[in-house]
């Protein structure tokens, strides 16, 4: 046996092993991202070619799922590595517990850097998740597109200029300042292509001249669906003013400024005058059309895709302004690269222009990783996998054992472009940010659960005793429920089954039942 003396056992503790092999790692986020408008994806009808390269020189995942398709909750899970119900952000109005276990900070204990840029939304400040934090601050952690306020430990500020601009400045300042002999987590995490939707001055311009494709679910009549479905407020129909770039003109507020809305109040002279250039007209001749009907919708799909569109342009340039300063400071070899977003969105998908179903287009989110090294540049990954294991997946790569509690798995198995036999068959799904007739959640949702396999979505609508049952083989745009209550063998049944082992599995409980809404006192006369 060998006997090192004393004093170099005595170094070699005050100074562990420097962990060449930890990797750092960039997490690129942004908010309510659907597939179809990232340019690598199938069914793309757009341009994106810096997300495109992630997933040239890594892979692109094309069944990477979250538990929660909401965006408080999907940040919590990321994060924990947890279901909803386990770290307590089951909706966008929970409370975050920052003392609970979380990556970031382990990371950080490992000796990593760690720093979180952008939009953290959580209800509740960080405090010791991530060494260094700067994130957007007011409108319920929303923050502003234009001029925004950042919170940091050192208190706010105002910088001015286009959001997503701003993070990848500060993320960079980040990178240049960071101490050169550790390895990092970065962060950061745009707001695009969040409600409302104000691009940069140097997107307003784009696309007059195209129209994008509608989706084939448009018109969406809901035959076979629960009825309650077709009942929930985020009908893109219903889209209308601000949200969707209409305001009064340059001309009309020099006579009246205070029908100034308050978006363009928060912007500069010159920013404001960029927005009327490329707005006024658009509005101008939207207000000379008088549509109506179907045709109505139609336009405000246009309106709507095209500054989502934009948006996404804007992230695109500087997703590459990143990717630039990895590759001239020597930092793309050994830094793993991911791009998410906290859940996909309906674009149009059932005339919807929201997130939180279980259906394909929301349950789904973007997921790109670069890892040199460790995944064969141009994979394509079709294992089931879920936002929750990305925690394990980081802390696996950076040496660390994933705690029992962890509800994900790490990736690292399936990275290498082959799933093994043992790798999940299904997954779970839990949504709770929802209501009941006469006890109204959010944007009148039914709270909903279920579990979905490499071909079947079964659906529990547990406050309406109520189900869904899709073929996706068949039916890959959901559009014929299939449930059969009689039916006690075969899929719908094996997947009541799983649903209820999955259940088992993480803990998970239906909620309490909710209360119904008070009636207003009626005042007397
Ligand atoms: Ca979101």
């Amino acid at each position: 046996m060998k006997i090192f003396p004393p004093s170099l056992v005595l170094l070699a503790l005050a100074f562990p092993a420097p962990a060449a092999e930890q990797p750092n790692i960039l997490f690129l986020f942004s908010d309510d991202h659907a597939l179809r408008t990232i340019g690598c994806y199938e069914g793309s009808i757009n341009k994106t070619p810096n997300l495109d390269r992630i997933a040239g020189e890594g892979a692109i995942f094309n069944s990477s799922f979250n538990v929660n398709s909401i965006c408080c909750p999907s940040r919590a899970a990321i994060m924990t590595g947890k279901h909803s119900h386990a770290n307590g952000i089951t909706g966008n109005g929970s409370p975050w517990n920052g003392k609970q276990w979380v990556y970031p900070r382990e990371l950080g204990k490992a000796g990593y850097q760690t720093s979180l840029i952008g939009k953290w939304h959580l209800k509740g400040n960080p405090t010791d998740e991530f060494q260094h934090w700067e994130i957007l601050a007011g409108k319920g952690g929303q923050g502003s597109y234009y001029n925004p306020q950042f919170l940091s430990a050192a208190g706010p500020s105002r910088v001015e200029g286009y959001s997503t601009d701003i993070i990848t400045d500060k993320a960079i300042d980040w990178l240049d300042g960071r101490d050169k002999t550790k390895p990092f987590l970065l962060c950061a995490q745009y707001k695009v292509p969040h409600i409302h939707r104000i691009p940069s001055p140097k997107h307003m311009g784009a696309y007059d001249d195209v129209e994008f494709p509608i989706p084939d679910t448009l018109f969406d009549d809901f035959k076979t669906r629960q009825p309650f479905v077709a009942d929930t407020w985020m009908a893109l129909k219903g889209m209308k003013g601000d949200v969707l770039n209409i305001a009064p003109s340059k001309e009309v507020l020099a006579v009246d400024p205070s029908k100034t809305p308050k978006f363009l109040q928060e912007m500069t002279a010159a920013q404001r005058d960029a927005w009327h250039t490329a707005y006024d007209p658009r509005n101008k001749k939207f207000r000379a059309l008088k549509l109506e009907g179907e045709d109505a919708v139609r336009y405000t799909y246009q309106r709507f895709i095209k500054d989502y569109v934009r948006c996404i342009d804007g992230l695109d340039e500087n997703v590459g302004r990143i990717l630039a300063y990895l590759d001239k400071n020597g930092l793309s070899k050994n830094t793993i690269v991911i791009y998410s977003s906290d859940q996909g969105f309906l674009t149009g998908e059932h005339g919807w222009a929201e997130k939180r179903w279980m259906y394909e287009e929301s349950f789904k989110s973007p997921l790109l990783v670069r890892w040199p090294g460790t995944i064969k540049p141009g994979s394509k990954i079709d294992a089931l996998v879920q936002n929750i294991d990305l925690a394990p997946t980081l802390l696996t790569a950076a040496g660390l054992a994933v705690p029992d509690e962890v509800h994900g798995r790490a990736l690292q198995p399936i990275l290498g472009g082959t799933t093994p036999g043992n790798w999940r068959k299904d997954i779970l799904y839990t949504y709770y940010d929802g209501g009941i007739p006469g006890a109204r959640g959010a944007y009148n949702m039914p709270r909903h659960m279920g579990v979905r396999d490499g071909r079947y979505k079964l659906i529990h609508y547990f406050d309406h005793n109520a189900w869904e049952f899709y073929d996706l083989e068949k039916d890959p745009k959901e559009l014929s429920n299939i449930y059969d209550p009689t039916q006690s063998e075969g899929e719908i049944a094996r997947l009541k089954t799983r649903y209820t082992e999955l259940k088992t599995q993480f803990g998970v409980t239906n909620p309490p039942a909710l209360k119904p809404k008070p009636k207003k006192k009626r005042r007397q006369p």
